[in-house]
C-alpha cells in the first residue's frame, strides 16, 4: 500500500509527496493528462494520505480513516451511478450525499449546478469526521456553464482545510478562469516497460503477445488491464480481410462492381454497433501502422507487431495514396457513426474518389 504502489508518472507522485510533507496541499489542483494513466487513482491516494492516522506524507490503507475514505469514494460512485439511471431530472439531484472526501462526476452530460452548490456548502461547513476535506471533480471540463462562477468563488476563497482536485484529460478544455486558479499536475502516458510489467503480473497474456498488448495500450494502464486478446482479434479480423482484399487487387482501376463487392465485405465491420467505436479504432491503428512503414520503414512504434510481414506487403501494394483513401473512408465512417448513419456508406468515398 501507499504511494509506492502507484504505477508510472513518478514526477507527479514526487510533487504530491513533497507538498504533503510540507503540508502545502490547501487550495485547488488540476490533474490533467491522457485517459487511463491513473489521475483518479492518484487523487484517491492523495485523499487517503491527507487523512491517514498512521503515516505522514503517505497512507497505510488500513487505518480507520483510510478505510472510511475508501468507503466514501465507493458510496459516492454508487450514488452517482444510481442517479444517472433516473429519468426524472429533478429527482436526479435530490438529496445529494456529501462526505468529507467527496467524488463528483457528471450526472448528465454535465456536472450540474446543484452538485457545485452542494460542494460549496459542504466545503465551508465544518468537517464531519476528518481534519481535511477533499473534493475530487472528475471530468471537470463538464462543469455546467451556469455553475462555473460558483465553483470559481469556492476556488478564489478556498475553505480552510479543504483540497479541490479537478481532473480532466486536456487542461485547455477547462475554462481559463478555473485553470488559472489551480496548481497543475501534468500526467503523461506510462512507459512501455511499466505497462509490460503490469501485463506480465496479470499473467493473462502470452509472452508472444506482450508486445502487441503493450503497444495497443499506448501508455494507458487501464487499457492494458482491459486488453482482451480474443476480442481484439475479433474486431481486427474484418479489417485484415478488407485491407487484404484491397491490397490484393489493382485498386486504382477497380470497376464499380469490384468496389461494390469490397463494400459488401465491410458490412461485417458494422454488424455490431455496440463495438463500432472499438472497431474503428482498430482500423485507424492499422492505417497508422501502414503509414509508419511507408514513410519511415521504422517499426518501433507499429502496434500490430504480430502482422509485420503482412503490413509490409500491404504497404508496398497500397502506397501512401491507397492508405490516404482508406483513411478518408474511415473518417467518413466515423462522422456517419456519430450521426447514426450506416457505416457502410462511408466507404463510397473510396470509389467516388477513384472514379
Ligand atoms: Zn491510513
Amino acid at each position: 500500500m501507499g504511494f509506492e504502489s502507484f504505477l508510472g508518472n513518478p514526477a507527479a507522485v514526487l510533487t504530491l509527496r513533497d507538498l504533503l510533507r510540507r503540508e502545502a496541499l490547501s487550495g485547488s489542483f488540476l490533474f490533467s493528462g491522457p485517459d487511463g494513466v491513473g489521475k483518479k487513482s492518484l487523487a484517491f491516494m492523495l485523499a487517503k494520505a491527507l487523512n491517514c492516522e498512521r503515516l505522514h506524507g503517505d497512507f497505510c490503507g488500513n487505518c480507520s480513516h483510510c478505510v472510511k475514505t475508501e468507503e466514501m469514494l465507493l458510496r459516492a460512485r454508487e450514488d452517482l451511478a444510481r442517479r444517472r439511471e433516473m429519468k426524472d431530472a429533478t429527482r436526479r439531484v435530490e438529496g445529494l450525499i456529501y462526505f468529507d472526501v467527496q467524488f463528483i462526476e457528471p450526472i448528465t452530460r454535465f456536472i450540474l449546478i446543484e452538485q457545485i452548490r452542494q460542494l460549496r456548502s459542504a466545503a465551508y461547513a465544518r468537517a464531519f469526521e476528518f481534519q481535511r476535506r477533499v473534493f475530487i471533480l472528475n471530468q471537470a471540463q463538464t462543469v455546467h456553464w451556469q455553475a462555473v462562477d460558483l465553483l470559481l468563488k469556492v476556488m478564489e476563497e478556498p475553505p480552510e482545510g479543504a483540497t479541490l482536485v479537478l481532473i480532466c484529460p486536456n487542461a485547455y478544455e477547462l475554462r481559463p478562469t478555473l485553470r488559472s486558479r489551480c496548481r497543475r499536475i501534468q500526467f503523461r502516458p506510462v512507459e512501455d516497460g511499466v505497462i509490460r510489467q503490469v501485463l506480465q503480473n496479470q499473467k493473462r497474456i502470452q509472452a508472444a503477445q506482450l508486445d502487441l498488448a503493450t503497444r495497443w495500450a499506448a501508455g494507458s494502464i487501464a487499457a492494458a488491464i482491459e486488453f482482451d486478446l480474443a476480442s481484439f482479434q475479433a474486431s481486427r479480423q474484418p479489417w485484415i480481410d478488407f485491407i487484404g482484399a484491397l491490397a490484393g487487387k489493382d485498386w486504382r482501376s477497380a470497376s464499380a462492381g469490384e468496389w461494390k463487392a469490397l463494400f459488401d465485405a465491410t458490412k461485417a465491420l458494422a454488424e455490431n454497433r455496440e463495438r463500432l467505436e472499438e472497431r474503428l479504432k482498430t482500423g485507424y491503428t492499422l492505417l497508422s501502422d501502414l503509414v509508419q512503414i511507408i514513410e519511415t520503414g521504422d517499426t518501433a512504434r507499429v502496434v500490430n507487431v504480430d502482422l509485420l510481414p503482412r503490413l509490409r506487403q500491404w504497404a508496398d501494394r497500397l502506397g501512401l495514396d491507397g492508405v490516404e483513401r482508406l483513411k478518408h473512408g474511415l473518417d467518413e465512417a466515423y462522422r456517419l457513426q456519430t450521426r447514426n448513419v450506416n457505416l457502410q456508406l462511408g466507404w463510397e468515398a473510396l470509389a467516388l474518389d477513384s472514379a
